[in-house]
């Protein structure tokens, strides 16, 4: 059986070819560097995706926080770290690239703030994420 697939590693995005029996590759073609090869044996094999997504936030100027996952996740599991994403919320402020939250679905991956978001307080003060005290807005 031949399945196809564009490399997605790099702009180029080769047309991969697959020739396979069952689960097994019996050769792969199509590909301009060795980065094609190895992708496509992970994708048809155990593929794993960097996730975005966002969570709620309290107390800062948006009501969403961006983050991404700190490394790759099996794709099969996307759909459970968004459900507990879902459910998360953090309080402001929170420094772009830290931890927003730890071990997301209990798969020992984080989720990481992919923006600096300050804390918005009633009276029209901020705490600024990374600084000690309240500063106007
Ligand atoms: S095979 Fe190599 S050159 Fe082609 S898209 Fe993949 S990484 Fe880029």
């Amino acid at each position: 059986m031949k399945k196809e697939l564009p490399c997605i590693i790099c702009p180029m995005s080769c047309h991969l070819e697959v020739e396979m029996e069952g689960d097994q590759i019996l050769s792969i073609s199509g590909n301009t560097c060795p980065r094609g090869v190895a992708y496509a044996q992970k994708e048809l094999t155990h593929p794993m995706r960097m996730l975005t997504t966002t969570i709620r936030i309290a107390r800062a100027e948006l009501p969403l926080l961006p983050v991404i996952t700190s490394q790759e996740v099996p794709k099969e599991k996307i759909f459970d770290i968004m459900e507990a994403a879902r459910h998360a919320k953090v309080c402001a402020p929170i420094i772009c690239g830290s931890v927003a939250v730890s071990n997301i679905a209990d798969l020992g991956v984080d989720l990481i703030a992919a923006r600096t978001l300050d804390e918005v307080m009633e009276d029209g003060t901020a705490r600024i994420a990374g600084h000690q005290g309240l500063e106007t807005i």
